[in-house]
């Protein structure tokens, strides 16, 4: 009688992602599946050095005998990731005339009646956060850091990249998760696409000013200000601004 597969451990899994650079092997793409080089009839554990990532069409590649075994072993010893110390950029499929960003449980909406580009979230004159609409296309631009500025993910006319230097990096669903140990998550986002994004954890930054995102509430340390329930119907003034 076949043996049943035993399901794979969450902390092999997050071993495998982190000596593969969250994301597929090959192309880098953070969409994956977690893969025995060898095949499971042969091997039948799940060692997370046997293992790698590989995106669904990679790893449709490597099962049909298109991609050889050895270039998949290559590229798990040199992964697509870690060559450049930041992702591959994944497009984020935003669209449509109108958009809804929530920050820490504050809610900005904005429809766009032509194109244009509006600042959401400004910090010393900078937009942070930023939505413009071109040509049919919505497009969402940010940046995210840790508490030590150090940038941990951007995304820039909806191309997301994160760094590679983060303890975990995970795309489960639409939800995003940077985590900085078993317990720190540094950011969570989740992509509503075609037209929101829920924003519960990060920092953003800008001139040496910060805001920290919490699940409830946006916390400015520098001038100890919380900030939560916000609400704001937007014709583009109506973005958050801290000057
Ligand atoms: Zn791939």
């Amino acid at each position: 009688m076949a043996q049943k597969r035993p399901n794979i451990p969450e902390s092999v899994k997050r071993q495998i992602r982190q000596r593969c650079g969250f994301g597929c092997v090959i192309c880098g793409l953070p969409l994956y599946e977690y893969e025995h080089i060898a095949e499971w009839s042969a091997v039948k554990r799940h060692d997370p050095d046997e293992m790698t990532l590989l995106c669904p069409t990679h790893h449709a590649e490597k099962t049909r005998g298109l991609l050889p075994v050895a270039e998949v072993k290559s590229a798990d010893q040199a992964p697509f990731n870690f060559r450049s110390g930041q992702s591959e950029s994944f497009p984020l499929r935003y669209s449509g005339d109108s958009c809804l960003v929530s920050i820490g449980g504050s809610i900005w909406r904005h429809e766009f009646t032509q194109d244009a580009v509006v600042p959401l979230l400004v910090i010393r004159g900078c937009a942070v956060i930023e939505v413009k609409k071109q040509d049919e296309r919505l497009l969402l631009s940010l940046r995210v850091y840790n508490k030590q500025a150090k940038p941990l993910l951007q995304i820039v006319e909806n191309e997301l990249v994160f760094s590679t230097s983060s303890w975990d990096v995970e795309l489960v669903g639409r939800l995003l998760t940077i985590r900085g140990g078993s317990r720190d998550i540094l950011v969570q986002m989740e992509f509503q696409t075609p037209d929101a994004i829920l924003i519960t954890r990060g920092v953003f930054a800008f001139g040496g000013a910060q805001i920290q995102v919490e699940p409830d509430h946006i916390h400015l340390p520098k001038y100890n200000i919380r900030m939560a329930g916000y609400s704001a119907r937007g014709n583009g003034g109506s973005a958050l601004r801290f000057d």
